[in-house]
C-alpha cells in the first residue's frame, strides 16, 4: 500500500501536521482554529510535541556533550582503522 501511494519516510510530527492541513482542506489557519479537541492529533497539529520541553542547553552542558561526541568519534575512527 505504501508504494501505491508513493509514501516516503518522514518524521511522525511532520506527517501529523500534513494530515491536519489535509483535514482542513489546506487552510493552515483552520488547523490553528481546530476545535475538535477530542481528536488524538489535536495537541500535535502544529507539528510539534507540546509535551516535550526543550530548554536551551547551558554552555557547560554543550561543552560536555561536545567532548563526549569527540571522544566517540575518535573511538570510532580507531575501531574502523583496526
Ligand atoms: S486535530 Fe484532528 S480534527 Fe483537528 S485538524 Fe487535526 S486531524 Fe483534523
Amino acid at each position: 500500500m505504501s508504494k501505491e501511494k508513493n509514501h516516503t519516510k518522514r518524521p511522525i510530527l511532520q506527517v501529523i501536521r500534513a494530515k491536519c492541513i489535509d483535514c482542513c482542506c489546506g487552510d493552515k489557519q483552520e488547523v490553528k482554529l481546530c476545535a475538535i479537541t477530542d481528536c488524538d492529533l489535536h495537541p500535535y497539529r502544529f507539528g510539534k510535541n507540546p509535551f516535550i520541553s526543550r530548554k536551551p542547553m547551558s554552555q557547560d552542558r554543550k561543552d560536555a556533550a561536545s567532548a563526549q561526541f569527540k571522544e566517540y568519534r575518535n573511538r570510532k575512527k580507531t575501531e574502523d582503522a583496526a
